[in-house]
Parts: structure tokens; C-alpha cells; sequence
């Protein structure tokens, strides 16, 4: 460890962790007892389909985790496996037929999709109001222009965490280091709808560290295993870790571990508060899908949203 990192180290106390997986449990919890009161006043059961085409080995234990969780609050679940040669049109009428299912209300797709088949077009046939993924057309102009929308669920699941350490976000500085559609992006726009000054960087940010310097919040959704380290961090700075990165394990020979876009142990020697990976933002995003479409079904039928799970 350099002698820099020693003494940050020896004067600080250590970040708090943030722990995904316990405030999570807290989510899927609300989620499950507003579920239950549903179906008790208003007969009512939220139902979410997952459609997944191909045999993508993380893609399907990905929808797997799905179904089990939103079983597991009370919701019907239905999952679509289609195989790897599924036509365009095929998925496209299967989704139609879901857009038309009023036991339905939220649909979504496993990206990637085989190359034949367009994402863009097999999102936007999805109906906004449906779209518990929060990634059609019209809802990422909603999210844009402070409208209610559906949200990502990762950048979902990374603000209620930064809502509920920070309180207000009014006003901090945040530094969003990846701009993708799915996390970047509407990551930037939800904390500037909460008042943050926000700056987005990226592959051709000059200085990038440095202005990670200046933040009060880094949020990380790069792809780079443990790229931001101690040196891109100010004392105090409250960091959420979206990367899921597989590398080698450095002390078990053939073996592989989960990392984030932060170095952890050099991060949290300096971080006023760091999300870990795994435990992290991952459970976060289930969880939102589960509240993403209690949501959609609460729209859908007019009632009120439960308080502390949309935006
Ligand atoms: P993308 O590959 O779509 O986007 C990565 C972004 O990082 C791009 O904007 C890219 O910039 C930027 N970037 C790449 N290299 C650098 C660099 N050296 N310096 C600065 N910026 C850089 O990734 P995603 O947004 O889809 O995902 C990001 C990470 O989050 C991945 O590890 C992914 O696995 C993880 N993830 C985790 C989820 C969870 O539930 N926890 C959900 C979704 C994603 P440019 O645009 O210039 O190329």
C-alpha cells in the first residue's frame, strides 16, 4: 500500500458501507405488504412478464432471480423462454399479446437480444405504461423532461439509496463516470431532478479524475474492474459502485471473483460512504423491478403510488 493511502487510512475512521442487500430486503418488503394490501381492498395482483429469448448463461439466471423474487412478494409471474431462432415477428406478437393482458403490468425483455432481432424496436413495441424496465422511447423523454415515468431500475435503485443516506441531495455535486442509456444517462437525470449539480464523464473525459475530485457523490457505471481508486476520491464522498466486473481471483488459482468499477479497499480508505460489490446496487435493481411494477399496476387502475418506491 503506498504511503499516501497509509496514512488516509491511519486518520480516517473508514467509509460506511451501504449495504444493497439489507436495504433491499427493506424494498421487497414494502413491495410484499403493499402487494397484500392490494389484493385485499381492491382484488387486485400485479403481474409481471419476462421475456427471455436464447440461452445467454447470466441472462437466464437473471430471469430466474426475477421470477423466484417477484413470487416471493406475492405478485403472479410469468416467465416466456423463446429459443435462440425466435423470429422478430414472433416476439413481436408475443408482446402485443401482452400489452393486451390486463393481468399484466409490467413486461420485460432480457437484453441482449440475438443479433437479428432489433432492441430498439422490440422496446418500443412494449407499452410505456408496462415498461417496468423504464428504457421505451417515451418514457426516457418523460424521465428527461421531469415527467412521471417509468425509471431504470438501476438508477432507481442508486438514487433511493443516495435519498436515504443523504436525506436531501439538494444542491451536492455528482459525478456520473459512464453515459450508457441504461444506467448512465438516467442516472445523471434523476439526480439533477433532485437538485444535484451533475456532470456526466466518459471514455473522452480530460481530467476525469480530478473532477471526481470535486464531487460529493460518484456514481460508477463504467465496465472497468476497480478503475476508481482513492486518488479520484475526496474525504467525505459518498460513492455507489454499479460495475459488475468477473476478473481472476489474486489468491485462489483458476477461481474468479466479483469486483466493481471501484477498488474497494483503496476507495473506502477515503469514502465518506461506498456502495460494495457484490451486496451492492445489484439487489437494489431487482428490487425496483419488483416496485417498478407494483407502480405500473397502481397507475394502471388509478390508485394512489406507495409512498418511497417511484419517483
Ligand atoms: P456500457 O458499456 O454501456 O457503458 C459504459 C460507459 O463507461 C460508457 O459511457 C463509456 O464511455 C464509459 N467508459 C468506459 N471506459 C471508460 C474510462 N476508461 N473512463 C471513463 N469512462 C469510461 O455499460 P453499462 O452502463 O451498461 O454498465 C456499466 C457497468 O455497470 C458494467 O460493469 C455493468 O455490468 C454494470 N451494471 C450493473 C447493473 C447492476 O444491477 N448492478 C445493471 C447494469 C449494469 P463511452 O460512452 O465514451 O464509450
Amino acid at each position: 500500500m503506498m504511503l499516501q493511502q497509509l496514512l488516509k487510512k491511519v486518520n480516517f475512521m473508514g467509509a460506511k458501507i451501504i449495504s444493497g442487500k439489507d436495504f433491499s430486503s427493506k424494498v421487497r418488503e414494502k413491495v410484499r405488504e403493499q402487494v397484500a394490501h392490494l389484493k385485499e381492498t381492491h382484488g387486485l395482483v400485479p403481474g409481471l412478464a419476462v421475456v427471455l429469448v436464447g440461452e445467454d448463461p447470466a441472462s437466464k439466471v437473471y430471469v430466474r432471480n426475477k421470477g423466484e423474487q417477484t413470487a416471493a412478494v406475492g405478485m403472479k409471474s410469468i416467465e416466456h423462454k423463446l429459443n435462440e431462432n425466435t423470429s422478430q415477428e414472433k416476439l413481436l406478437k408475443l408482446i402485443e399479446e401482452l400489452n393486451q393482458d390486463a393481468t399484466i403490468h409490467g413486461i420485460l425483455c432480457q437484453l441482449p437480444l440475438p443479433n437479428h432481432i432489433s432492441e430498439d424496436l422490440v422496446i418500443n413495441s412494449i407499452s410505456p405504461d408496462k415498461d417496468v424496465d423504464g428504457f421505451h422511447i417515451s418514457n426516457v423523454g418523460r424521465l428527461g423532461t421531469g415527467q412521471k415515468s417509468m425509471v431504470p431500475c438501476t438508477p432507481l435503485g442508486c438514487l433511493m439509496m443516495l435519498r436515504e443516506h443523504h436525506g436531501s441531495l439538494s444542491g451536492l455535486n455528482a459525478v456520473v463516470v459512464g453515459r450508457s442509456n441504461i444506467v448512465g444517462k438516467p442516472m445523471a437525470n434523476l439526480l439533477l431532478q433532485d437538485s444535484c449539480t451533475v456532470t456526466i464523464a466518459h471514455s473522452r473525459t480530460k481530467n476525469i479524475e480530478n473532477i471526481c475530485k470535486q464531487a460529493d457523490i460518484i456514481v460508477a457505471a463504467v465496465g472497468r474492474a476497480e478503475m476508481i481508486d482513492s486518488n479520484w476520491i475526496s474525504e467525505g464522498t459518498t460513492v455507489i459502485d454499479v460495475g459488475i466486473n468477473r476478473i481472476a481471483h489474486p489468491e485462489k488459482d483458476g477461481k474468479t471473483k466479483l469486483v466493481g468499477d471501484v477498488d474497494f479497499e483503496s476507495a473506502s480508505t477515503i469514502a465518506g460512504a461506498i456502495t460494495p460489490v457484490p451486496g451492492g446496487v445489484g439487489p437494489m435493481t431487482i428490487a425496483c423491478l419488483l416496485a417498478n411494477t407494483l407502480t405500473a399496476c397502481c397507475r394502471t387502475n388509478g390508485l394512489p403510488e406507495p409512498e418511497g418506491l417511484s419517483v
